[in-house]
């Protein structure tokens, strides 16, 4: 799936357990860094093709993206499975014990789940698409959902665009209806603290 969608679906999933976890209050940094993570998050996988939102932005990314999928075992490999989950997960620890220094107001524990939650979502995402997911690395099969191949979708096509894209908002907007005095008691957790 394109980024728009992964992020879209990244941030519904922090969402959803923000809104249905109780956290203990937390401050607004915490807030804002935990999107960026989780945004991050939901991309990181596709940083094994050149195409990446990553590499598109830098001057000479899309060579750096050629060599960094060669060495990521090329596209839907090493980062689409629970082996790249749990390396991204270490290294993105390591990053955050690295910057605790730096972000005294910000709970890292709760910025690394936001990261691991949009990561999470972005393999689930991929598992309904005909490419499927290789969840089992190194067993090198890929998994997809319904699975029947061609009842899936196809990446970048109208059905991403204008189904998956719109469902997903469909679902935003229902579930922040639905729970929308939960919504409100966190967000006087967060402005309070
Ligand atoms: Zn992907």
């Amino acid at each position: 799936m394109i980024a728009r969608t992964h992020d879209l679906a990244s941030i519904t999933a922090l969402g959803v357990i923000f809104v249905l976890m109780p956290t203990q209050p937390i401050s607004l940094a915490t807030v804002i860094i935990a999107i960026l993570a989780n945004l991050i998050g939901g991309i990181t996988p596709d940083i094994d093709q050149p195409t990446a939102p990553l590499w598109k932005n830098l001057p000479i990314g899309k060579y750096f993206g050629k060599i960094f999928g060669h060495l990521l075992g090329g596209h839907r490999f090493f980062t689409h499975s629970i082996l790249g989950l749990a390396f991204f997960g270490f290294l993105t620890h390591l990053l955050l014990i690295f910057l605790q220094p730096i972000m005294s107001s910000v709970d890292t524990n709760i910025v690394w789940w936001a990261f691991m939650i949009g990561m999470l979502s972005h393999l689930v995402m991929d598992t309904f698409t005909k490419e499927g997911v290789p969840w089992l690395l190194p067993i090198p099969i890929k998994f997809g959902f319904p699975p029947i191949r061609t009842w899936r979708i196809t990446t970048d096509t109208w059905v991403e665009l204008w189904v998956v894209f719109s469902l997903l908002i469909a679902f935003n907007i229902w579930f922040y209806f639905v729970h929308y005095q939960q919504l409100l008691f966190l967000l006087r957790h967060v402005i309070g603290s």
